[in-house]
């Protein structure tokens, strides 16, 4: 396996359809050397008028007064631009990831010079990995803030680009140290033999008949 750069990203956005609604704040984190950045790009007429009521309420946009940290369309591409260095070809994590994925992609392509960056096609989904790690039912994802108290990772800003970016790391690397500890393997799945028998979903589909 590669030692791909880990960029964890949290958005707080106008709603929840990355088709009608837009991110008004941005924070990535980088897992190994712990840098971040927050982007905040100003809203235009139109993302205003398209906004769930609901969102302001989740995120506190105004009450945050996060509006005045937006950045013009210039400062805002040259912000993009360099998370763009961070991405391309990284491994992006988050807390619900294909969520920030369908945001970040639509930011990318309708406000950055150097379009979308290409990171990897799988993606670290804090709630998935965490159930797995710690045996829970895999199919009931935890959300952030059952992740943090399984954790023991305290969430200093919820429902803030930055607070849940940075929680959703600190989380990430607990459950590291954790499969550290229990000594899991690291699989070279270049590598990899399959197994002799092959499992095939057809058979225990019709073996449940
Ligand atoms: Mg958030």
């Amino acid at each position: 396996m590669s030692d791909r750069r880990v960029i964890v990203v949290d958005v707080e956005t106008t709603g929840l359809d990355p088709a009608k609604h837009t991110v008004v704040e941005l924070a990535a984190v980088d897992l190994g050397t712990g840098d971040h950045r927050v982007i905040v790009p100003a809203l235009r007429r139109e993302d205003l008028a398209a906004a769930s009521p609901r969102a302001w309420t989740v995120n506190r946009y105004f009450e945050r007064r996060v509006y005045e940290q937006a950045m013009g369309e210039s400062a805002l591409n040259d912000a993009l631009c360099e998370l763009f260095g961070w991405l391309d070809g990284a491994t992006l994590a988050g807390a619900s990831p294909a969520f920030d994925a369908a945001f970040l992609a639509t930011l990318f392509e309708d406000r950055c010079d150097a379009g979308v960056p290409t990171w990897h096609h799988r993606l670290a989904d804090l709630s998935a990995l965490t159930a797995a790690a710690l045996q829970k039912d895999p199919l009931k994802l935890p959300g952030l803030d059952v992740c943090c108290a399984w954790w023991g990772v305290e969430n200093e800003a919820p429902h803030t680009a930055l607070g849940d970016a940075q929680a959703t790391a600190e989380c990430l690397r607990r459950l590291r140290a954790h499969c550290d500890d229990r000594g899991s393997v690291r699989p070279d799945y270049e590598g990899h033999q399959p197994a002799s028998e092959r499992y095939s979903a057809s058979a225990a589909a019709e073996a449940r008949l």
